[in-house]
């Protein structure tokens, strides 16, 4: 008897959406702290400070954005180099650990985010390449792939005509085969009628094969050997 075997569904948190949800969650702790070192080295010329606090956020916004594209297309190196200069990010919000002056930790942070927004234009642009490249390599093989059900179906469709064509050839033998037996019947009929005929034509005193019945007869009468 068969038995039928469910696999247990896979945990919540194994999950990629809830990974990624985690991610999300630890990139949005690092924004207020990010957020407040980009403004206290932007040098943006809104008019009203809020201004200048929205545009921060958005900027560490995009590079959070940033590291949730690598990690989903898989890119480990890249979110990897992201999460260090977040981390130094995040030092300098502590003020660098209160090491080195002021002068120095807006420097840090200068090089710090002109880097990432260097590094983010050298990434995406070559996972914008790759992206392309693969969707027309994906396309291809789709195409490749359909031609190929094409071919097949064609195929089925040719076996399936053969099959026909034996089905009826078949047929057309088996008629044939009943018309010689019936042909062999007629035949062993014919024999015999013709073997019976012979013997009613054939003089039994002499062995003389008249042509018909009236030969028979007459022959009768004249048999020489029936009236010796
Ligand atoms: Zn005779």
């Amino acid at each position: 008897m068969n038995t039928i075997t469910i696999k247990p569904s896979k945990p919540f948190f194994y999950n990629p959406g809830f990974i990624l949800f985690v991610v999300i969650l630890a990139l949005l702790n690092n924004l207020e702290h990010s957020t407040h070192v980009y403004h206290s080295i932007s040098k943006t010329n809104f008019t009203s400070d809020w201004m200048n606090w929205v545009y921060c956020i958005l900027v560490n916004l995009l590079i959070d954005l940033s590291v949730i594209a690598f990690v989903v297309n898989g890119r480990h190196k890249e979110a990897g180099i992201y999460a260090f200069l977040i981390f130094i990010i995040n030092l300098l919000y502590y003020d660098g650990l209160e090491i080195f002056p002021i002068q120095i930790n807006n420097s840090i942070a200068y090089v710090t985010y002109s880097s990432m927004f260097t590094y983010s234009i050298y990434t995406f642009s070559k996972l914008y390449f790759e992206r392309v490249n693969s969707q027309e390599k994906d396309h291809n093989l789709r195409a490749e792939l359909d031609s190929f059900s094409e071919k097949m179906h064609q195929a089925d469709d040719s076996i399936k005509a053969f099959n026909e064509t034996i089905r009826q050839k078949d047929i057309e033998i088996r008629k044939l085969n009943e018309l010689m037996l019936q042909l062999s019947e007629s035949n062993k009929d014919l024999t015999s009628f013709k073997i019976k005929r012979i013997s009613e034509l054939t003089c039994k005193d002499c062995g003389h094969v008249a042509e018909n019945d009236f030969g028979v007869s007459g022959h009768k009468k004249g048999c020489k050997t029936s009236h010796s």
